[in-house]
């Protein structure tokens, strides 16, 4: 009886995984407080690397490289899909914040997709290369720092800064930290990059019109980027935005961010010339602002927008489209606000 009910369980726990709750949107469950958060469900460090070393095993496209450590040593890896250097070249950059983790299981997700050997896979592999940088602060992701996070509401699960207490995302000029080190030196500065989003999660309470959004959009917006390179930022930006919005369950709104070349946003497109969009999905996994949070429930579906804008980002490099987006909708998206609990 005890195994029917286990079963049981894991079948309830998997499908919450993957049933997108219908109409759940930003509006999807959320952590009031009396929700336990659970995070053993995440793919831990080992499991990544595993899945990673298998989906290039398996695939004559892929190859997973290790581009450095952690603080703690943790490996970290470059996932190259495609590898001729005459065709455009997108790379998926996850969890530079250790606290803002279901962007890492989209990533996973689409590699694992990407490394069955289908014809479209090969055809694909023929018209772009796609790099993943997953889970970039693998210390902070399981609160493996040399700080105390003994504050955050699910008890130090996972954290945003590295080990050294440093916030990765503010360290792009400077580049003190070996996860950056790693990033800059072994990927931005040894591939020719045409363009990176960087995934992030953000508080749960932010909204436009009234209703909580699922997540919010970005383009560099320091004044000294390339024109031309923002407006091919802001056209990745229409096809990842299309693309949440054509499935019904997803709000995008436009996010409130600075100037800062500090940022990758900003600093990348700036330093590199790759065209960068931020991406920001709801609601973190740990954190000491209770507005911050988010239940595991809405878990299915904020995976599921990494992977749609994903792979909706790949197909139009792929074919060539993304160069006819329009990106007029850039100026008529509302940029969110926060709305308290009621
Ligand atoms: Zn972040």
């Amino acid at each position: 009886m005890k195994k029917l009910l286990m079963i049981a369980l894991a079948i309830l726990l998997i499908s919450s995984m993957f049933v997108l709750p219908v109409g759940a949107v930003g509006e999807g469950p959320n952590y009031n407080g009396n929700e336990t958060i659970k995070n053993e469900r995440l793919t831990s460090h080992e499991d990544l690397v595993k899945q990673i070393e298998r989906a290039a095993e398996r695939s004559p496209n892929m190859e997973a490289e290790v581009i450095g450590q952690s603080v703690k040593g943790r490996d970290l890896y470059l996932v190259k899909f495609g590898n001729n250097p005459d065709n455009p070249t997108i790379l998926f950059l996850t969890q530079q914040h250790g606290n803002e983790q279901l962007v890492t299981e989209s990533a996973l997700n689409v590699i694992q997709k990407l490394s069955t050997n289908s014809r479209q896979n090969r055809e694909l592999a023929d018209q772009v290369n796609v790099f993943f940088v997953p889970r970039i602060n693998p210390d902070g992701a399981i609160g493996d720092v040399d700080f105390d996070i003994s504050d955050h509401i699910a008890g130090g699960t996972s954290t945003r800064a590295n080990a050294n207490g440093v916030d990765l995302n503010r360290d792009h000029t400077n580049l003190t930290q070996p996860e950056n080190q790693a990033l800059h030196y072994n990927v931005l500065q040894a591939y020719d990059i045409d363009y990176l989003v960087d995934f992030h999660h953000q508080g749960a309470r932010s909204a436009i019109d009234g209703k909580l959004v699922s997540g919010s959009i970005l383009y560099p917006t320091n004044e000294g980027v390339d024109p031309a390179v923002r407006e091919m930022s802001k056209q990745l930006g229409k096809v990842m935005y299309d693309a949440v919005e054509s499935r019904g369950w997803g709000l995008l709104a436009r996010y409130p961010g600075g100037t800062a070349n500090t940022i990758a946003r900003n600093g990348l497109a700036y330093e590199y010339g790759i065209s960068t969009l931020l991406f920001e999905m709801r609601g973190m996994s740990d954190h000491v602002n209770p507005n911050t949070i988010l239940g595991q429930k809405s878990n299915g579906y904020l995976i599921q927008q990494g992977v749609v804008s994903m792979e909706a980002a790949i197909a139009a490099i792929a074919d060539g489209s993304i160069n006819e987006a329009d990106t007029s909708f850039w100026d008529t998206l509302p940029t969110q606000y926060f709305m308290p609990q009621e």
